[in-house]
């Protein structure tokens, strides 16, 4: 089998039972066999940060045992790297296993975009920034795909919460769906061409997704040029025939005897077109042929822990630091570990992408190792369990603060491990908060307390984001782990030590406090529905429209070193009205410090002018640079004309309006180092001019103002006259539809004229619109 005509070929000897035999798994991993036709069935496995390979019995919430594979970090973790090479290694990574255990797709990366911070599955999300989350997963999808190895971007689209999420209907307005829930996976599609899609469970605008013909072959197929297969999220058919009309291709686990019964009937009866059904064996078949170039390979089980530890050190955030860290390593020094998490530690979250970890490194261990001539002292400090719910809960948990204080006394470092309880999150339901357990909270106080002067460092294992600013004033440094996989425990004690420089950055903003989160109010929806209401005010966007004060900025992440930012030069080529606009962004960035580090440098756009509400600075580039001690390097972005610009509901389509854009480039969206100007000119499109149209819209359209003066007439001094000749007339009656007006006597206007006017103007629409179109 081959592409193109032979698989034509192939479909074309196939009957309609075999092709709809073809649209539906055989059993809950693989794909349907053709033995007759020669045709293999190919698996498909969990992802997304590591293989979860089930061989014997089934299921698609992690409950049951799968092959040993590398956990790397979870996506929570890798989205704070903000590096896409490394992003790349690990899915080359994830293939070599993939390819090891004769697994043709990768379910995974997840690009769904961090909406609210209680989503039970952030973990396994990148970011609240398309453009971060999509730059990453397209990275992935690279890695994976390099070993012939199939990538599925998932889950399109909004499904951005666990409550209700196999029904729940998103309402997101198109202008936000595709300036923020829909970039990501839009990238990954046209950049590094993932053989697979997956749909998601949920309803988007009263559709399910998987039945949703909009988005799987509008969008994704018309626009986007996707040429892989669309497959279902593990039970997310409803109506087989209505998803298959819609593009979704595989169904998966298989309703066998059922779904394929429906589409050989609706194919009999001459409800389903047999070309739709054509069409999604061919892509079935395409998948099959993808994965038959895969070579075996071998598990370098030590090589890819060696990795998932480089890529988990590059991932923390190192959110504050009073001069405590690094921790130098020296005869007498005393550290007290505390925290059940340093011994037992938390790196991965729950559900369908729980790896069964080749080997994990416990943070304690690795701290003696790491620092042999210190004396370490352990103690739990609380318990990982449930919540104390009775007296005696509460007196086990009295008696471990009292271990961890004895431990702390005297000691010239506490190292606070705290983070989620597993229980807390997980994939298949949301946080009810966003705050530590009190016992971990009131573990610090105590602390901070009873042992004053001794600097305490909180390190975090959480995939969520928590709440930091009802404690952080206790902690003299805050390490943010994220779930960073099996090897959190010796990345940490390389970024404690200083043996690694931490790098991470912020994917998404830590707010003081849940309300003050931009989709509080509407999170996580009820009575079935879940409404967007913010918009296109999600994350940052939000808070730095809102001008809300936040614990930790969007792109925030210290270094053991300093970096500085200058010579901002920015410049602007080409046309928008041509296609090929570029403005081009160049600054310096020097090392500072006293040893080599990485920064990561962030361009954001705006729009202080625009004719739709905008966020104040959207990321649009960002380069993560290592320098040297004393080094400096320039470096480069181009930005596109589609990167200023806003997705225009009337017009459905992106809008470049021409003006001044404000460019920013910082180390974090609210630390803007430097800022400059740009002018585009752009021909934006006109609005549809009708009777509706208010006079201002009339006056503000240069061909419709020209022909309404041009009516109206003008004074002997060239100003025009009546109702356009007077200011304060205009400012009260520009909102007033042009055909209202001429229901009132007197102002010059008729309903004849209106006519008169409409035809006129859209006949020198079509003469204009006839020329080339601009394309974003
Ligand atoms: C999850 C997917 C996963 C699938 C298979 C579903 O419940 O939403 O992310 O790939 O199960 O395990």
């Amino acid at each position: 089998m081959a592409d193109g005509e032979s698989v034509a070929a192939l479909v074309a000897g196939l009957s309609v039972a075999q092709k709809a035999a073809l649209c539906l798994g055989s059993d809950f991993w693989h794909t349907a066999p053709v033995g007759e036709a020669g045709i293999e069935a190919v698996m498909l496995s969990d992802g997304p940060h590591g293989l979860r390979k089930q061989p014997g019995r089934t299921d698609h919430a992690g409950l049951r045992d799968s092959v040993p594979a590398t956990c790397f970090p979870t996506a929570s973790a890798l989205g704070s790297s903000w590096d896409t090479e490394l992003a790349r290694e690990v899915g080359t990574a994830i293939g070599a296993e993939a390819r090891a255990q004769d697994i043709a797709v990768v379910l995974g990366p997840g690009v769904n975009i961090k909406r609210h911070p209680l989503c039970g599955r952030n973990f396994e999300y990148f970011s609240e920034d398309p453009h971060l989350s999509g730059a990453l997963a397209a990275a992935l999808v690279e890695g994976l795909q390099s070993q012939q190895v199939g990538g599925c971007v998932k889950h399109f689209a909004a499904n951005n919460q666990e409550t209700d999420r196999m029904r729940v209907s998103a309402e997101v307005d198109e202008r936000t769906l595709r300036e923020i829930y829909l970039p990501a996976f839009e990238h990954v599609v046209t950049t590094a061409r993932p053989w697979l899609v997956m749909c998601s469970y949920n309803k988007v605008n009263g559709e399910y997704a998987a039945q949703h013909r909009w988005l799987l072959t509008d969008v994704l197929r018309g626009e986007w040029g996707f040429d892989g297969m669309v497959v279902s999220d593990w039970g997310a058919v409803h109506d087989r025939v209505a998803a298959l009309f819609a593009g979704l291709d595989l169904e998966m686990p298989p309703k066998l005897g059922v779904s394929d019964a429906a589409i050989v009937g609706a194919v009999a009866a001459g409800d389903l077109d047999e070309a739709v059904l054509d069409q999604a064996a061919a892509r079935v078949l395409r998948l099959v042929h993808r994965a038959r170039r895969r070579e075996p390979a071998e598990l370098d089980a030590a090589a890819h822990h060696a990795l998932a530890r480089r890529a988990a050190a590059q991932s923390m955030v190192l959110l504050k630091n009073e001069g405590v860290l690094p921790l130098r390593d020296a005869p007498g020094l005393t550290v007290a570990v505390i925290g059940e998490f340093a011994r037992a530690p938390r790196f991965q979250g729950a559900g369908s992408s729980q790896v069964h970890p080749t080997r994990v490194d416990v943070p304690l261990d690795e701290l003696a190792a790491a620092l042999p001539s210190a004396t370490l002292r352990f103690a739990a400090g609380y318990g990982t369990g449930d919540a104390p719910a009775d007296a005696s809960a509460a007196l086990a948990g009295a008696g471990l603060a009292d271990e961890a204080v004895s431990a702390a006394t005297g000691a010239d470092v506490i190292l606070a491990f705290l983070g989620l309880p597993p229980a807390e999150e997980s994939e298949g339901f949301d946080r009810a908060h966003m705050d530590l357990p009190a016992a971990q909270t009131s573990l610090l106080a105590r602390l901070a307390e009873a042992v004053p002067g001794t600097p305490i460092v909180a390190v975090l294992c959480n995939g969520g984001a928590v709440r930091t600013s009802t404690w952080d004033h206790a902690a003299a440094a805050v390490l943010e782990c994220w779930l960073a996989g099996q090897a959190t425990g010796s990345a940490v004690a390389d970024v404690l030590t200083g043996a690694v420089n931490p790098s991470g950055r912020l994917a998404e903003t830590i707010p003081l406090r849940l309300a003050d989160c931009p989709a509080y109010l509407n999170f996580p929806g009820e009575e079935g529905h879940v409404r967007y209401g913010e918009g296109v005010f999600v994350g940052y966007r939000g808070y730095d429209a809102l001008d809300r004060q936040v614990a930790y900025p969007f792109g925030h992440g210290l270094s053991y070193c300093t970096f500085s930012y200058q010579q901002l030069r920015i410049t602007c080529t080409g046309a928008a009205d041509t296609g090929d606009l570029a403005v081009t962004v160049r600054c310096t960035i020097a090392n500072t410090g006293r040893r080599a580090g990485q920064e990561v440098v962030q361009v954001y756009v705006g729009d202080p002018a625009a004719a739709v509400a905008r966020p104040p600075r959207e990321l649009k580039a960002f380069a993560k640079i290592g320098l040297e001690r004393g080094a400096e390097r320039e470096v480069t972005f181009v930005l596109t004309a589609r990167d200023l610009s806003y997705w225009s509901a009337v017009h459905r389509r992106w809008v470049l309006e021409p003006g001044a854009f404000r460019i920013s480039v910082g180390a974090s969206s609210r630390d803007i180092r430097l800022a400059g100007d740009v002018t585009v000119e752009a021909t934006p499109p006109a609005l549809p001019l009708s009777g509706t149209s208010t006079l201002a819209e009339w006056l503000g359209d240069p061909a419709g103002g020209r022909a309404l003066r041009d009516a109206l007439g003008t004074g002997p001094d060239g100003r025009p006259t009546g109702i356009l000749g007077s200011e304060e007339l205009l400012a009260i009656i520009g909102n007033m539809p042009l055909g209202t007006l001429a229901a009132f006597p007197g102002l010059g206007v008729t309903g004849e004229l209106v006519e008169t006017l409409v035809t006129a103007v859209n006949e020198r629409r079509a003469e204009a619109t006839s020329g080339p179109c601009q394309r974003l």
